[in-house]
């Protein structure tokens, strides 16, 4: 069979063609049911099992501790951006660190709903680094502390986690959640929109510290309130059911995968890591290509990058095209390109990225 095109698209991203060919198989009859998963009641004892092991398989995959509600929800990151400040503000005050488009988007919206506060702030900089967390101005009766630990569009991931000087850390990892590991317990809640890393969009998945529940503002919708669908399972009304089975499958691929005698997620992070490193090595090695992010805030899953030459970027993309290189246009507020190589792309495909750069700039240098 013609192997697939490479596809570095930001999200919706690619899915394991692996968990791609398995949910064909199951397409019509999931496991002896005879009904697809798309047409199974939630509440039946099929798609129990698997919302349940998906749950129980992103709990180990991330060591999610006991005190955590993991919760499957709707509406993707943008619609967490004001969840959260109805679940965890209180209406009262929370700070936030700007330091690229998403986080800039998190904050403005959280206005509508509470007091905020920029502890830290790269917009006027053009968003290329982190700010020393020892100058960031965190309220001491701040509610939470705010962070976009991978900005997607801007290239700027987190290597540490900061820390809220005492406030709860609420994180939107919709870019790299499950690409490395983390320390559950170093955040009170965690989200992530499923269309990067996890699997299809349609499916949020939110990770929040049990203490922090139960304080949503009187008018937060009851189907957006953390506590009643902890409380329900994710079932307070129905959850997008078929997106949780997909999510499901590539977490079973993520316990599935080997690299350097590791397993699991450990495994897909030491990929991430090969990969991130050949990319960043060949525009390093070149005075062709361009990237503009602070070497040690880099992120691993989204890699903007310039040609000097703007002129050339049609011929770049049209010529990726022909070579099998999908997606790899740059957002418009930045410009240029941008390969996102998040864990489903394999290394096969960022070294035939790699070999298109030297091979387009040997032709144009
Ligand atoms: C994609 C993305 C969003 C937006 O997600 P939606 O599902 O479109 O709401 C927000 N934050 C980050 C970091 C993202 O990567």
């Amino acid at each position: 069979m013609m192997r697939r095109p490479y596809n570095f698209s930001a999200g919706p991203a690619a899915i394991p063609e692996e968990v791609l060919r398995q949910a064909a198989d199951e397409m019509l009859d999931w496991r002896g049911s005879g009904m697809s998963v798309m047409e199974m009641s939630h509440r039946g004892p099929q798609f129990e099992s698997i919302i349940a092991q998906a749950e129980a398989d992103l709990r180990e995959l991330l060591g999610v501790p006991d005190d955590y509600a993991v919760l499957f929800m709707q509406g993707g990151a943008l619609a967490e951006n004001a969840i959260v400040p109805l679940n965890l503000s209180h209406g009262e005050k929370a700070d936030y660190v700007v330091t690229g488009s998403w986080s800039q988007k998190s904050q403005l919206e959280a206005r509508k709903f509470c007091d905020v506060h920029l502890s830290a702030n790269t917009r006027e900089q053009g968003y290329g680094g982190i700010p020393d967390p020892s100058t960031w101005s965190i309220r001491r009766d701040a509610r939470y502390l705010h962070v976009c630990t991978n900005e997607t569009i801007d290239g700027v991931e987190f290597h540490f986690v900061p820390d809220g000087q005492g406030v709860p850390l609420v994180a939107d990892m919709s870019s790299h959640i499950l690409s490395r590991q983390i320390d559950v317990s170093r955040y009170g809640c965690i989200y992530a929109g499923a269309q990067k890393n996890i699997g299809p969009a349609g499916l949020t998945l939110v990770i929040v510290r049990r203490d922090l529940l139960g304080h949503a503002v009187a008018s937060c919708p009851t189907a957006f309130d953390y506590a009643q669908v902890a409380a329900s399972h994710s079932m307070y009304n129905t959850p997008p059911t078929y997106a949780i089975y997909i999510a499901g499958l590539v977490l079973q691929w993520i316990k599935r995968q080997q690299y350097d005698g590791l397993t699991g997620l450990a495994a897909v992070e030491a990929r991430n890591v090969a990969k991130a490193r050949l990319l960043y090595d060949t525009l390093d090695a070149s005075t062709f290509y361009q990237t503009r992010v602070a070497p040690d805030c880099r992120s691993r899953m989204n890699v903007p990058f310039h040609l000097r030459d703007a002129e050339l970027n049609a011929g770049f993309l049209h010529g990726a095209e022909q070579a099998g290189l999908l997606q790899l246009k740059g957002h418009k507020t930045v410009g240029g390109m941008r390969a996102s190589i998040y864990n489903a792309m394999p290394l096969d495909g960022v070294q035939a990225l790699v070999a298109y750069l030297r091979e387009f700039e040997s032709r144009h240098a």
